[in-house]
């Protein structure tokens, strides 16, 4: 059967992988192509995949993009509505949530109330907004397939039917690039050396928050919405190899893992087809050339970003959006070179500090939260 998608965030790194998988497959159809800017990109993309829609969060890209595509039926789209239009397509069967930040929240809300299955990478918009999209998801009978490796991994590991025994999940993490260093270490480290990351090739965002561990804080969040898992049951594992990708372990003992080579075109791939399981070429893991797996406790004293992320999540309510927004704005700041490594975790620390948790925001206050987080981050570093 012939499933159509729309892809929010095309042009990225999970967005390009996942179009690779639909030219294999005669039976994806791509509905809508979408991105912030990147209109180069997209217009080969259109003119490879032939969507009904294109669209693009940038008004003025839009408009350049719909005069280089006019030789096209396509219809090119713009702004945030252009973006929640592409995801409630009539045709859509699945909506990719593959955009990087709290951006994705709106397009994401659409998709689900319109009834469409969401295929999951987006971990920003559930980290922030869990609260609501998954009691709305549940209310529309609509699945949402996680993309994220470990999330995936726990996915393909649980068992349905024993759900109530599930005593823990374990989500492994690699540790990153900086592993093992210490504080004075980390102060002189660069966006290059944050970006060099040792198994995985991602956008540039997810590269950082790997590094400072905070992207595994974000995890833990995202599985505990996805799983229904509370975070103390969610125990982070550092697995240097990446090669189990996470487990979930039950209450007679028994842990069943998903292993496999570190390439996100599994997760997205299971995801797009669930419940089918597809060939995908590609190395193998070889066990005897492996030798070994080995795993160590997270350095929360000296990553102090996941800590914090811990604590947000712990605390629930609006403090997961502060978290969450002053990092996309801390790490947008780290990559211009405004700010140290640790000023990081120093900014999100500052920002939660300065915040009355709100229990459970609406859309509005989280829209709005992110906002004032964003524009006093600016004034901090001015
Ligand atoms: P990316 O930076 O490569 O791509 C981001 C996409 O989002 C682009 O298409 C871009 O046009 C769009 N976008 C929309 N608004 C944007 C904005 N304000 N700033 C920048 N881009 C914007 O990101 P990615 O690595 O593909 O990650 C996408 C999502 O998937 C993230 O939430 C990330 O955490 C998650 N994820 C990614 C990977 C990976 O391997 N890349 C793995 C697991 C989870
Ligand atoms: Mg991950």
């Amino acid at each position: 059967m012939t499933k159509t998608i729309a892809i929010l965030g095309s042009t990225g790194s999970i967005g390009t992988q996942a179009l690779s998988i639909a030219a294999r497959h005669a039976d994806i159809r791509v509905s809508a192509l979408t991105c912030r800017s990147n209109i180069q990109l997209l217009e080969q993309q259109v003119r490879q995949f032939h969507p009904a829609v294109a669209a693009v969060l940038d008004e003025q890209a839009a408009a350049d993009l719909k005069v280089r595509l006019s030789d096209l039926p396509v219809r090119v789209l713009a702004g945030m509505e252009g973006l929640e239009e592409a995801a409630v397509l009539e045709e859509n069967d699945m909506v990719l949530t593959a955009f990087v930040g709290m951006i994705g929240i709106r397009p994401t809300i659409a998709a689900i109330e319109a009834g469409k299955d969401i295929a999951l990478a987006n971990k920003e918009t559930l980290v922030t907004a869990g609260h609501l999209i998954m009691p709305l998801a549940k209310r529309k009978k609509v699945r949402i397939l996680p993309v994220d490796s470990e999330h995936s991994a726990i996915f393909q590991s649980m068992e349905e039917r024993n759900r109530a025994c599930v005593e823990k999940l374990l989500l492994t993490a690699s540790g990153g690039p900086f592993r093992g260093m210490h504080r004075q270490q980390l102060q002189q480290v660069r966006p290059a050396d944050a970006l060099a990351h040792p198994n995985w090739s991602m956008g540039s965002k997810i590269t950082i928050d790997s590094a400072t561990l905070v992207n595994k804080a974000l995890e833990v969040m995202e599985a505990s919405w996805l799983f229904e898992v509370p975070q103390e049951k969610i125990e982070i594992l550092v697995h240097p190899q990446s090669i189990i990708h996470s487990m979930v372990q039950y209450a007679d003992g028994a842990v069943i893992a998903q292993l496999g080579m570190p390439d996100m075109k599994l997760p997205i791939q299971y995801a797009l087809f669930y419940p089918e399981r597809k060939a995908l070429d590609g190395a193998r893991v070889d066990f005897c050339a492996l030798g070994s797996l080995s795993f160590e406790r997270p350095d929360l004293e000296t990553f102090r970003g996941l800590q914090l992320g811990l604590d947000a999540g712990r605390q629930g309510g609006s403090m997961p959006v502060v978290f969450n927004a002053a990092n996309e704005a801390a790490v947008a700041a780290f990559l211009a070179e405004k700010i140290s490594f640790p000023g990081i975790w120093e900014l999100i620390e500052r920002a939660m500090k300065a915040h009355a948790v709100l229990p459970e925001p609406s859309l509005e206050e989280i829209l709005n939260i992110e906002q004032e987080i964003r524009i006093k981050i600016e004034e901090w570093l001015k």
